[in-house]
């Protein structure tokens, strides 16, 4: 019924682009409107939260949300009370990167499927933050939880313009940028930049949000990897582990190679990135559309 190759719709469609076309133009001095998705409370942070900062300390609004309340990842904590410190420690992690919000749903952790209800939860999401660029992971992931959020976000980016799905929230009348965040999977394709943000100006205040997810950083990824036991108790200490422990996101050539594409010979000296590649679905934007969704390259 929604398919686009219905005339009627399609038309509709068109309407839709050149009504969304004109909102562009109107916007084009409004601070954007971000909305990032994750799985988990910290999926967000380490795929966008440089970036993130950025916008946010020019006076954009960035929400994050995670579409589970993380609730399994502890080796001897679960459930409510996990659910309830993970949810904590997100709120503390967003108020460091200065987002306007970082909101986590109430679904389980390691469980989380392709619904309907959750797409329309998403759906109204997008609607009511009125977003200009939405970031998701690809739906190619070891996790069945991140796959199944690239999934959900991506199955949106027709359906967040269409009145009669989800009609108890506005629909918007542009479609928004959709943009995946960066993997390292190989199959069925890699991941390919059409972005590259430099945060090196921001890398120690990504750290910092970071060092907030203490149940994660500090505990169960250290668990997970048997290194539990190299973790310093004392939270400075604690702190510049972190920064030696994780390598945030090497630079691969094709980041570099979309680096140089945007900030041309300044390119060369930056060490962290964050990248990020255009959905087929959404809004395909022009390069001035990019610049003006990340204004960094000056
Ligand atoms: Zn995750």
């Amino acid at each position: 019924m929604l398919d686009v190759r219905c005339r009627p719709l399609a038309l509709a469609a068109l309407v839709l682009a050149f009504a969304g076309a004109a909102a562009w133009a109107r916007a084009a001095d409004a601070p954007l409107r971000i909305i990032v998705f994750g799985a988990h409370p910290d999926d967000c942070d380490l795929d966008a939260g440089g970036s993130a900062a950025l916008w946010a300390a020019k006076g954009h609004a960035v929400k994050f949300v995670s579409l589970t309340n993380g609730d399994a990842g502890h080796q001897s904590e679960g459930g409510g009370a996990l659910a309830k410190r993970r949810r904590a420690e997100a709120q503390e992690a967003g108020r460091r990167f200065g987002i306007a919000e970082y909101e986590v749903l109430d679904n389980h952790d390691g469980e989380l499927l392709p619904t309907l209800a959750l797409r329309q939860e998403v759906i109204r999401r997008i609607r009511r933050w009125n977003a200009d660029l939405v970031i998701a992971p690809r739906p190619n992931d070891y996790h069945p939880d991140h796959r199944n959020t690239g999934l959900v976000v991506q199955d949106t980016a027709y359906m967040v313009v269409v009145p009669n799905v989800a009609p108890d929230t506005p629909p918007l009348r542009r479609n928004p940028v959709f943009m995946y965040s960066q993997d390292g999977f190989q199959r069925p394709n890699p991941f390919r930049p059409d972005v590259a943000v430099d945060i090196d100006s921001v890398i120690e205040k990504k750290i910092r949000a970071i060092d907030a997810h203490v149940s994660q950083f500090y505990e169960w990824l250290p668990w997970v990897d048997g290194a539990l036991d190299t973790v310093p108790k004392e939270p400075a200490a604690r702190l510049a582990w972190l920064q030696q422990w994780r390598s945030f996101r090497p630079l691969n050539d094709d980041v570099k190679a979309a680096l140089r594409k945007w900030y041309g010979p300044k390119a060369e000296a930056v060490k962290n990135a964050e990248a990020f590649e255009v959905c087929e679905y959404g809004r395909r934007p022009s390069e001035a559309d990019l610049r003006r969704l990340f204004p960094f390259f000056d």
